[in-house]
């Protein structure tokens, strides 16, 4: 929570100065009144006269002379000058014709550090998920019949591991998440190159972290024990109950997946403890019931962390989520996100993600240049080493911006940087909730327009209210219990 800045009421006004409300997103938290600005993303809490002085601007821009004589009575002429520099040195209020204000287009510097890896050891999969973007209707990639090899290479991933040492500049931390296909179905490889890569960045004095996402079928108690001896992060994708679950996610034969994953992510929870254990939900059209499934995946199967999100397709598909079943799954998410605050404001841990994770970016006051990391300090690497924007491009020719071998093509990579600037986003420069959405992913927009630099329009409505739903949720810890919010400084 940063508070306004005192600053002196002459500074830069005078009486006929007119003045009027500027770019911000008003909310409320147990009474009290924040501003979100836009687009610094910082946070203001109101006093009572910084909030009478915004009421007045409500209807239409006044002088200075005006807001004071509309305020005598309430408060000092001296604390509404004295406020009324302060709102402006936050911008949130100013000459009626001052230019918006943006996030200049500024580049990230050529050498901005690799973060996160994420290496798609194989494009195999054992199952055949109806909604799955590698696979199924809306794939971009002919991960079948295409050049890329099943499987990566020993060699390909020690590569990747150099590259991402290099890449990843001065950083003493990197990390490195293993992804398919169905990962496991690599696992000689898997356990190879964690191996390699511990040896490999203790001789460059840095550390780098292990996680992997499978589907959780082909777990068994060896393969339990190595991802808990060597600390690797693991995030199952698991969409709920018996009936959610074998909808949609199916072995190629069109048998369901639940009986068989149930006892091997029992297994996996009650044995790998260091880490939580993460679920990944896809949600589609044909369940929707967002409190069962999560109560499912946490009350009965013991999952310490789930992160739920609506399925990557065309409008058209029959599985894709209806505008009207947006607004019942917002619903939802409001009811959970109700829940997680509950719990924090009692210091205890929730695990729904999609709150953590925005409140997260809410108290490190980020505002996006960029919808994610993918293509700058996130790449994904495709099986044959292909390196592209994130692991759902790799493969993508249109979206390979280099090799591990060869490194990155900086000329391609800046010219993606440049297209996909939010400056490049006319529709999203009045929109308030830039900073955190910008645009929102490349890849749901590249499926829903065709274009990865295209806004992701179609959610608009849905991001602006959960985003609203966040910030209440932090100013009510702000007003409450600010010391939870600490856990998020790291
Ligand atoms: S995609 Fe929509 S919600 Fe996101 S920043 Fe652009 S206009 Fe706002
Ligand atoms: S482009 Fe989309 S899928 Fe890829 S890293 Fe970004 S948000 Fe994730």
């Amino acid at each position: 929570m940063t508070p306004p800045t005192a600053t002196s009421s002459s500074d830069t006004m005078n009486a006929d100065t007119v003045l009027a409300l500027r770019d911000f997103h008003a909310f409320e938290a147990f009474g009290a009144r924040f501003l979100y600005m836009v687009p610094s993303a910082g946070i203001f809490r109101m006093d009572e006269c910084g909030s009478a002085i915004l009421d007045a601007l409500e209807s239409g821009p006044l002088s200075q002379d005006d807001l004071v004589e509309t305020l005598q009575g309430l408060f000092d002429t001296d604390r509404t000058l004295e406020t009324m520099a302060e709102l402006k040195e936050i911008r949130a209020i100013g000459g009626p014709d001052a230019p918006k204000e943006e996030a200049p287009k500024d580049l990230p510097p050529a050498d901005f550090p690799l973060n996160t890896m994420v290496l798609n050891v194989t494009n195999k999969c054992n199952l055949a998920c109806t909604y799955c973007y590698e696979y199924g209707e809306d794939k971009i990639i002919d991960t079948q019949y295409g050049k890329q090899p099943k499987f990566m290479s020993e060699d390909t991933a020690e590569e990747s591991v150099e590259f991402l040492l290099k890449q990843s500049g001065d950083q003493p931390r990197a990390h490195m998440t293993f992804f398919g296909g169905e990962t496991l179905l690599n696992f000689p490889v898997l356990q190879k190159t964690v191996a390699y890569a511990r040896r490999r960045a203790a001789e460059e004095r840095k550390t780098i972290s292990f996680s992997l996402t499978t589907n959780a079928t082909l777990l068994k108690p060896e393969i339990i024990q190595w991802l808990a001896d060597n600390d690797v992060g693991v995030t199952v994708s698991i969409d709920g109950p018996k009936p959610v679950q074998d909808g949609l996610r199916v072995f190629h034969n069109g048998r369901g997946t639940y009986d068989v994953v149930l006892p091997k992510i029992k297994e996996l929870i009650a044995t790998h403890r260091s880490r939580p254990i993460g679920a990944r939900v896809t949600l589609t059209q044909k369940h929707l019931n967002v409190l069962e499934i999560y109560r499912h995946l946490t009350d009965e199967l013991g999952f310490k962390e789930v992160g739920l999100a609506p399925v990557t397709t065309k409008d058209h598909r029959d599985y894709a989520i209806t505008p009207e079943s947006k607004d019942s799954m917002l619903e939802q998410f409001k009811e959970l996100a109700e829940e997680w605050l509950q719990h924090a404001l009692r210091d205890e841990h929730h695990g729904f993600t999609n709150v953590t994770d925005t409140i997260e970016e809410i108290h490190k006051g980020v505002s996006k240049a960029y919808g994610c990391g993918a293509g700058l300090g996130l790449l994904g690497v495709a099986t044959d080493g292909d390196v592209s924007l994130c692991h759902r491009f790799a493969g993508s020719p249109e979206h390979t911006i280099g090799t591990v071998a060869d490194g990155v093509d900086r000329e391609k990579q800046e010219q993606f940087l440049v297209d996909h600037h939010i400056a490049e986003k006319t529709d999203c420069h009045k929109c308030w909730a830039r900073p955190i959405c910008s645009g929102g992913c490349y890849h749901e927009a590249h499926v829903q327009y065709g274009d990865s630099s295209h806004a992701n329009l179609h959610y608009c409505t849905w991001v602006r209210s959960w985003t609203h739903t966040c910030l209440e949720i932090y100013g009510a810890l702000a007003e409450r219990n600010p010391r939870f919010l600490e856990r998020f400084d790291a």
